[in-house]
C-alpha cells in the first residue's frame, strides 16, 4: 500500500541522519585530543619535508586526506570516520571542492576540517610554476574551498592551513604563506597510495610503517578506491594496537613542535629531485627523436598550467616511493 511504502521510504532515509546522531559507541576508535593550530608568522610541520612536526605523543596519528573530494570514494572515506568517531584533515583540491560542494559541506557538517591543496593540483608543481601563476593557483583554491564549504570567502581561507601538491614548495611561496599567516602542512608518513596495490596490501604497508614510526601525520588519499576499501579495517587495527587519534584545530597559539632527529634530510626533496631529472631525460630524448634542440636542464614553463576539463583526483608525479 502506497502509506506503507512512504513510511518505508521515510524510515530509510531518515536511518542514515538517526545513526549519525546517536552517541559515539564505547568500542570506537573515537578522538583522545585536539591540537589548536595558532598560524600566526606561519608554521611548517612534517617530517618527510621539513625539520620539525607537530609534538605527538607515542602512538598519536593525525589522519589527513588529500585531493578530494571524489563522487567514487570521499562518502566511503567519511562513512568509515564517522563509525569509529574520528576526525581528520581534508586538503581538498578547488576545482573538486567547486564541482562537488555538497561533499566538502558533509565533511565540515561531520566536524572535519577543511583545508587547502591548491585549486588545479598543477601536475608540473607549484615548484617549476612562476611565483605570481603558483600565488594566484593557492589564492583560487582558498576562495573555491571556502565557497564549496561555507557559501562564501573573504580572501584569507577560513582555515589557514595549506599543502603543497608533491611537497614541492619553495622557500619564496613558504616565506609568502607564512606572511599571510597560513600553516604549511607536509606529512610524517605515508600509505603510498599513490601507487596500484590491493587493499590489503596497502593495510599493511601502513601498519609496518605506523609500528616503525609509532606516531605522526598521515597522508592518505580520499580520492583512492583502495585507500576507502581499507580505512575500515585500518580504523579497528588502530584501535586494538592502541593508536590514539588527534584532531587538529585552527587556534590561537602556535602548536608545540618537536625537532626532527639529528641528521634529518628532506625525503620529499630527495624524491622531487629524481623526478624532475627524470622528466628532463624524457623531455631530452622526446625532442631529440623529433629532431627539435632539446629543452636546457631546469627549463619549465612560466606561466599557469592549462586548465583540465576532469578535476585531477590523483597526484602529480609526486612521492613515487
Ligand atoms: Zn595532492
Amino acid at each position: 500500500m502506497a502509506w506503507q511504502a512512504s513510511v518505508v521510504a521515510s524510515v530509510l532515509l531518515l536511518a542514515p541522519a538517526a545513526a549519525l546522531a546517536t552517541a559515539c559507541p564505547p568500542e570506537a576508535l573515537g578522538v583522545a585530543r585536539t591540537i589548536e593550530i595558532g598560524t600566526q608568522g606561519g608554521l611548517q610541520v612534517g617530517l618527510k619535508t621539513y625539520p620539525r612536526s607537530l609534538a605527538l605523543g607515542d602512538h598519536e596519528i593525525v589522519l589527513t586526506f588529500d585531493d578530494g573530494p571524489s563522487t567514487q570514494t570521499t562518502g566511503k572515506i567519511l562513512n568509515a570516520l564517522s563509525k569509529e568517531c574520528v576526525k581528520a584533515v581534508f586538503f581538498v583540491v578547488g576545482r573538486n571542492a567547486e564541482a562537488l560542494p555538497f561533499l566538502v559541506k558533509r565533511e565540515v557538517a561531520e566536524g572535519h576540517i577543511v583545508a587547502h591543496h591548491t585549486f588545479s593540483h598543477p601536475a608540473e608543481t607549484l615548484r617549476q610554476m612562476s611565483e605570481q601563476a603558483a600565488q594566484e593557483e593557492i589564492l583560487k583554491g582558498f576562495d573555491a574551498d571556502d565557497k564549496a564549504a561555507y557559501g562564501t570567502a573573504s580572501g584569507a581561507p577560513k582555515v589557514p592551513f595549506f599543502r603543497f601538491p608533491g611537497f614541492a614548495d619553495t622557500p619564496q611561496l613558504v616565506a609568502w604563506l607564512s606572511a599571510r599567516n597560513i600553516a604549511v602542512f607536509g606529512a610524517d608518513l605515508w600509505a603510498s597510495d599513490w601507487l596500484n596495490m590491493t587493499a590489503d596490501t596497502e593495510l599493511g604497508l601502513v601498519l609496518a610503517r605506523l609500528e616503525r614510526e609509532k606516531r605522526g601525520i598521515l597522508l592518505l588519499h580520499d580520492t583512492k578506491q583502495q585507500t576507502a576499501a581499507m580505512l575500515p579495517a585500518l580504523l579497528r587495527e588502530l584501535k586494538q594496537r592502541g593508536y590514539k587519534i588527534v584532531a587538529l584545530a585552527p587556534g590561537e597559539n602556535p602548536p608545540p613542535t618537536r625537532p626532527a632527529p639529528e641528521g634529518w634530510t628532506s625525503e620529499t626533496d630527495r624524491i622531487i629531485a629524481e623526478v624532475f631529472a627524470k622528466e628532463r631525460a624524457a623531455k631530452a630524448r622526446r625532442s631529440a627523436v623529433e629532431g627539435a634542440p632539446p629543452a636546457p636542464p631546469g627549463s619549465s614553463p612560466g606561466g599557469t598550467a592549462p586548465a583540465q576539463s576532469e578535476p585531477q583526483a590523483t597526484p602529480p608525479p609526486d612521492m613515487r616511493k
